[in-house]
């Protein structure tokens, strides 16, 4: 394909996507203050609806983003919600699709210390989803020396592109040193999260995930799967967690909307258990599966039903 959808939503109105332009001075230093959002719609095991999952709660912590980040979003959770509706069925999507809305102060701005008055764009722009992670091989994770951020250097429940530098940051770190993804600590130096979802482990059939207060973004999926986990009959606890607990662990897993449900098979080099994914983290990404293919009907409220034409 060429790369791109027809359409994007972009401040009130659909455009050609070639022609959702704006000057070179608006990108930049006004990033400083956007913030975004990553939803998913998926093809209903039927083939004859997109489902997107948890949509308003995904508009909602825009919007929490947004207040956090001191910017003043100019549209309703339901307006968004109803573009974002618009926009997958104008662009055709017979296919799972991601929905990128992000906001940020329109024009020309050429200092970091964006005001809070500052009018606010919002563009939802979105793509196929084609999942490149291998959920049967897993992950290999490692502690990062880059904490996440804190309370007190940015609100680290803000989906900002800012904070990204952090995870970015300890993604490469991963990397060079032979590794997947990044665990990052907080502050505390206790068990945060990765740099694109938040994380939990096993251990004797209890699973245990780092509390909000943890410097954790608060994930859609895994509050999702700690719903899913309490109805599997799985005792959850959410609070601080230790290094040494994962390294101890018989399960670990990653949870976030792009990344689902990730086995995490090495941690610091450490194997965990045997090196393949847990009965838990195998029980979860099924229920997780059924759930957004519309398999399962239990959790009417997360569903948005897209009608293909
Ligand atoms: N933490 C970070 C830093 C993320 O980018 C994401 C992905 N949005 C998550 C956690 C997981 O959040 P969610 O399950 O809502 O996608």
């Amino acid at each position: 394909g060429t790369g791109h959808p027809e359409w994007i939503w972009r401040s009130g109105e659909l455009v050609p996507w070639e022609q959702a332009a704006v000057h070179v001075n608006a990108v930049g230093h006004a990033s400083v203050a956007a913030v975004f959002e990553g939803i998913k719609a998926y093809l209903a095991a039927d083939g004859r609806r997109l489902l997107v999952f948890r949509l308003e709660d995904h508009l909602r912590r825009l919007a929490d983003s947004a207040r956090l980040c001191r910017l003043s979003l100019p549209y309703s959770g339901a307006e968004l919600g109803a573009a974002a509706v618009e926009l997958l069925a104008v662009n055709g999507y017979r296919e799972d699709a991601y929905l990128r809305p992000w906001a940020f102060p329109r024009g020309i701005i050429r200092e970091q210390m964006v005001p809070a008055e500052a009018a606010c764009e919002v563009v939802i722009d979105s793509w196929p989803f084609r999942s490149a992670l291998d959920k049967e091989r897993g992950c290999r994770a490692a502690v990062s020396s880059w904490l996440r951020v804190s309370e007190s250097s940015m609100p680290p429940r803000a989906k900002a592109f800012s904070n990204y530098h952090n995870g970015r940051l300890a993604m490469m770190e991963a990397r060079e040193n032979g590794h997947d993804w990044p665990v990052m600590l907080n502050e505390r130096h206790k068990v945060s999260e990765g740099a694109g979802a938040c994380l939990a482990l096993v251990r004797d059939g209890v699973v245990v995930t780092p509390s909000l207060g943890s410097g954790v973004l608060p994930g859609i999926t895994r509050d999702t799967a700690l719903t899913l986990l309490r109805g599997l009959g799985f005792p959850v606890e959410e609070r601080e967690v230790d290094r040494s607990e994962l390294h101890l662990a018989d399960e670990i897993f990653f949870m976030g909307t792009a990344w689902e449900i990730l086995p995490v098979t090495t941690i610091d080099g450490l194997t965990v258990d045997d090196g393949t994914p847990g009965p838990v983290t195998r029980a979860l990404s099924g229920a997780y599966g059924r759930l957004m293919r519309g398999e399962d009907d239990t959790h009417p409220e997360w569903i948005t039903e897209v009608p293909l034409s």
